[in-house]
């Protein structure tokens, strides 16, 4: 093993490009990370501009944009904080949607996601998107989640097993014919239904289908989440569709307490047993006590910083509940969010907490190991990241112990022993 380099007890006082190595060399993961949130703007450039894929886009109801340069694209789809209306941020979403509605785009979007997350020393990542919003006539629900699987298998075999992957099937929270052309479908099929009804009935097929995946061998298909707009569509309208995945062994996670308050997280937990919570920025609303019960429990949160400043669920990260989780040892963890809507990587996540929060090397080790620690990966290979992740956060010098195992599993992890066949 080589000596690292002593870390001072304050990073602040490492020079910013030092600073900026150490965060990129840190074993990481994102455990919350949209897939059609996260392209890469070259890649929806050169997907836009296909006439096959405009065809399709337009026949399935997506406006793609007429001007598909690059420079126009990325103002369109990495809005940053400069976003100036909901509008904006949704029209981005319906940009990417729209020329992703074949398996190749889909496989690619997956395997390219994953390169660049290994390129920055994530170890493991867990890619979340709605299928619904990908299935339509030629296109059906199982196919669009191989897809998705394909291209991130491939990425873990080229990189050697760098990087592991996983997928979360999101189901939504509200139901609006504008989400795709499954919605559409489903509302001509039930036209007198409400869109609660709607709702319910398209995050149960969401469940099903997730369950029917991971059935079907599409490995990577952990865990289920419930995504979209919080207010008006409390978690207990998708009681039954959670209840499914429950029944059925699946990892649960669910966006609370980003564009709602704490009500939003107490019924993730209690009426859908979230294991983990997406987001949890407004949790501290009505005191601790919901703080308390997800500490107790080891209910990790995923933590978006720039997506909460970009989404205006916060106004500054001074009304952010990090500092309390640390303090609290609440299980929270760094996530992205959105890659390429938030022009962001998860080494930029760190620094921006580092900067902001100050965080110690021990508050660094911790937030980095929890997210090892609450990864939905199953527990042999959980263990073995963990020890690895331990043993490399020990080479670069942040603290604790070395043990025989450790070094046994990050020297396995260096070897590309983890790789799929
Ligand atoms: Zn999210």
């Amino acid at each position: 093993m080589t000596d690292p380099e002593p870390v001072p007890t304050d990073l602040g006082a490492l020079g910013a490009d030092e600073r900026r190595a150490l965060l990129t060399a840190l074993p990481k993961t994102d455990l919350h990370c949209h897939l059609d949130g996260s392209l890469r703007v070259a890649t929806v450039a050169e997907l836009a501009a296909d006439p096959a894929v405009r065809a399709l886009a337009t026949k399935l109801g997506y406006a793609l944009p007429e001007d598909t340069s690059e420079g126009h694209l990325r103002r369109v789809l990495s809005p940053g904080l400069g976003c100036s209306s909901l509008e904006e941020y949704l029209l981005a979403f319906d940009v990417i949607c729209g020329v992703l509605q074949t398996r190749e785009a889909l496989a690619r979007a997956a395997y390219e996601l994953a390169l660049d997350a290994a390129a920055e020393n994530v170890w493991y990542l867990e890619v979340r998107f709605a299928p619904q919003r990908h299935i339509h006539a030629d296109l059906p629900g199982l196919e669009v989640l191989r897809a998705v699987d394909e291209g991130l298998r491939r990425a873990e075999r080229e990189t050697g097993g760098r990087i592991q992957t996983a997928i979360l099937v999101c189901a939504m929270r509200n139901y609006h014919e504008s989400i795709g052309d499954y919605h559409r479908r489903v509302r001509d099929v039930f036209p007198y239904a409400t869109p609660r009804e709607l709702g319910a009935l398209c995050s149960r097929a969401a469940a099903r289908l997730a369950v029917e995946a991971k059935r079907a061998g599409v490995e990577r298909v952990v865990g289920f989440d419930l995504a979209g707009a919080e207010a008006n569509f409390p978690p207990s309208h998708h009681r039954e569709a959670f209840s499914w995945c429950i029944d059925n062994f699946l990892n649960i996670t669910v966006h609370a307490g980003e564009g709602y308050g704490p009500a939003s997280i107490q019924e993730a937990v209690t009426y859908l047993n979230a294991q983990r919570i997406g987001h949890g920025t407004r949790i501290l609303e009505e005191g601790d006590g919901l703080l308390t019960y997800l500490r107790d429990r080891r209910v990790a949160v995923e933590v978006c910083l720039t997506s909460n400043l970009q989404t205006k669920a916060i106004a500054s990260l001074d009304q952010h509940p990090f500092r309390r989780f640390l303090a609290e040892e609440v299980r929270a963890t760094l996530c992205t969010d959105n890659r390429m809507v938030s022009d962001i990587t998860m080494t930029d996540e760190y620094e921006l907490a580092q900067r902001h929060f100050g965080l110690t090397p021990r508050e660094l080790r911790k937030t980095v190991l929890y997210g090892f620690k609450a990864s939905f990966v199953p527990y042999a290979r959980r263990r073995h990241l963990l020890l690895a992740a331990k043993a490399r956060l020990r080479e670069l010098g942040l603290g604790g112990q070395w043990t025989r195992a450790e070094e046994e599993a990050l020297a396995a992890w260096k070897d590309g022993a983890l790789a799929p066949a």
